[in-house]
């Protein structure tokens, strides 16, 4: 069954298969682009090659500093892309007001939805609840609006919720695109 239309979904480029990837590698998902593409249209967004990092770069990863969180460079602390990320998140947003939900990728530093590692300067974890640069500036431009990661996506409960809430804020109540038997794909 398809939806007349198609809600317009924000996805990390790497899971649609683009070779974005820091090391030039792209992850693609199988269900996503063979089933979810059926059914959402994409925004497709690699915040870190938007800022100008290009294809393959160094890493990056979050760092705790004094006056926050920050996303550095792993060989070269000085290269802080925090503002950055944050800055195109904010014009992400603006410039796509129609997006009624967000696929972005697990654990990294510019797209993770959550559960990262936060680094001291040192380089030891300090803490295991770091979120994404991108994707937290972009969830304060859009509050509430669902969110998930490839990871979550495949435990079918939560891959129903989400189908349902990005149907719902689309305008489409009853969520039709979940099966008969209550369930999506
Ligand atoms: S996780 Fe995000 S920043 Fe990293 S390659 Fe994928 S889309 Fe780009």
């Amino acid at each position: 069954m398809k939806c007349p239309v198609k809600p317009l979904v924000a996805i990390s480029r790497c899971l649609l298969g683009d070779p974005v990837r820091y090391d030039g590698r792209s992850r693609g998902d199988d269900f996503i682009v063979k089933t979810l593409s059926a059914v959402f249209e994409w925004a497709p967004v690699c915040p870190e090659v938007a800022i100008g990092l290009g294809t393959p770069r160094p890493p990056i990863r979050l760092v705790s500093r004094r006056d926050g969180v920050h996303v550095e460079g792993v060989d070269d602390p000085t290269r802080d892309v925090t503002g950055a990320l944050g800055a195109y998140a904010r014009r992400f947003a603006e410039a796509f007001p129609s997006v009624r939900g967000c696929i972005l990728k697990a654990r990294s530093p510019s797209c993770g939805l959550g559960g990262l590692p936060v680094f001291s300067a040192n380089g030891d974890v300090v803490r295991e609840d770091g979120v994404g640069e991108f994707a937290r500036v972009l969830s304060e431009f859009r509050p509430g609006i669902p969110c998930i990661d490839e990871e979550r996506l495949r435990n079918a409960q939560q891959r129903d919720a989400f189908v349902r809430n990005v149907l719902r804020a689309t305008g489409n109540k009853n969520g039709s695109l979940v099966g008969q038997n209550g369930r999506f794909g």
